[in-house]
């Protein structure tokens, strides 16, 4: 079912949850100061009411989204059966009982309102000065509707959860769209999909975690390495705010962003050891003066943190990458491909034309046909081109950047678009052989 007229962010999104610090946040960076962290579990998410679906599996959603954090770094979580309900009011202290709940009290009703495109949960953190988390209270909305089995038209609990732990660990939202800790996720039915997207985390929300608590002693992967960099404008001129990201140099998989500081300095913690290569862009403003480009490659060893120096390259695009979609409809939400198959992509943006760009990928796994490329009419305000894409059957689940390059070279790069995950997207053109 193609439906080129369906096209709508605001429509097919809601934000996946809102986050309240208390007190106010600073600059601190926020994690609990002991990896072994109590958490109480309401009663009236294991006997919910009306609005989670019945016969949903809360107890194994609740449990598999704790794992998926404890698995990810050095993090233990006591869990515990409470029959408090009530979110702690906002303030310097709590109650010292870190809750996750969904009861309909008024307590909990007063940080939603019945607006369907309200948040499906809120945490509210409390730290001290240092930065030091003491308590974190996940609160998901009474007034929306959750499930485990993805029914359409509602949130997945599990996915859901899993974003929540993340503020509840200390994290900040993604801008990168694949990664749980984005701060809009679908309900299920975006794209035509079940979206269990964020129930695994991506590469850049394990380095993220990482980099506040390490990796988990069982792991065998070795972690932990840095890479500590600096973009400049001229010499001794730090370019400001621009976006920076690493993907490992064989494969292509995202594993650090973020953006620089006054200074042009950058960092990526938390990163395995390999070869990286880190990338640039100036994003939000068209004709911006540095389209992407290639910072340089760097060896990460555990343990260390590798240097990385460079001028960039002042070069403005007219092209810049907004919106990826599938199945007809353009949005903010990563594209979830199964690897071993085909299917067509939507780019949406300013100035795409088939004529004038060519789709790119930096990861050897990701191809497309020159020949499908073709444009597509979803109104004046933006342009957009179909494509083909063919997945790799040996590509290794993980986020993937795309990009639109222009006659001239220049290119605009949306950071982890594609998300190559192992739940089904049917919606293929064909599937590709093995050999
Ligand atoms: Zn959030």
């Amino acid at each position: 079912m193609i439906l080129l007229t369906l096209w709508s962010v605001s429509a097919a999104l809601v934000p996946g949850s809102t986050i309240s610090y208390a007190p106010e946040r600073t600059s601190t960076i926020l994690k609990w100061k002991s990896g072994s962290i109590k958490i109480a579990i309401s009663g009236s998410l294991l006997k919910p009411g009306a609005n989670m679906k019945a016969d949903s599996d809360a107890a194994g959603a609740i449990n598999r989204s704790l794992a998926t954090w404890a698995k990810a770094a050095g993090i233990v979580f006591q869990e515990s059966v409470t029959e408090k309900q009530n979110v702690s009011p906002s303030g310097n202290m709590g109650d010292g009982v870190s809750l996750i709940t969904i009861a309909q009290t008024p307590e909990n009703l007063l940080l939603f309102s019945k607006n369907p495109q309200e948040a499906a949960a809120t945490t509210r953190v409390f730290f001290d000065r240092k930065g030091f988390i003491s308590e974190a209270d996940i609160v998901l909305n009474p007034y929306q509707q959750f499930s485990t089995d993805g029914t359409f038209g509602t949130f997945d609990l599990e996915s859901t959860l899993t974003h929540e732990i993340g503020h509840l660990l200390g994290l900040d939202h993604s801008p990168v769209l694949s990664a749980t800790m984005h701060d809009n996720y679908g309900k299920n039915g975006v794209f035509g999909l079940q979206n269990f997207g964020s129930r695994t985390l991506a590469e850049i929300d394990i380095s993220a975690i990482r980099a506040k608590y390490g990796s988990d002693s069982g792991d065998a992967t070795e972690c932990c390495g840095a890479i500590s960099g600096k973009a400049l404008v001229s010499k001794g001129i730090g370019a400001k705010g621009v976006q920076v990201w690493a993907e490992d140099s064989d494969s292509g998989k995202l594993f650090g962003e973020g953006s620089t500081r006054a200074d042009g300095s950058f960092r990526f913690d938390g990163l395995p050891a390999g070869d990286y290569t880190v990338y640039a862009q100036q994003v939000g403003k068209l004709k911006s003066a540095f389209s992407a480009q290639e910072i340089g490659n760097v060896e990460v060893e555990s343990g260390d943190a590798s240097p990385l120096i460079k001028r960039l390259v002042a070069n403005v695009s007219d092209v810049e990458l907004q919106y990826l979609g599938f199945n007809g409809q353009l949005s903010e939400l990563a594209v979830p491909l199964n690897a071993g198959r085909s299917y067509t992509l939507y780019l949406g943006g300013k100035n795409i034309d088939k004529d004038q760009i060519s789709i790119r990928f930096s990861s050897p796994f990701l191809t497309h046909s020159k020949k499908t490329i073709s444009n597509v009419n979803f109104g004046d305000d933006i342009t957009v081109v179909s494509f083909e894409v063919r997945v790799d059957p040996l590509t290794p689940i993980g986020e993937y950047s795309l990009f639109a390059e222009s006659k001239d070279g220049r290119r605009s790069v949306i950071v982890g678009g594609i998300a190559v995950r192992s739940f089904s997207n049917p919606f293929s053109i064909f599937t590709l052989s093995d050999n």
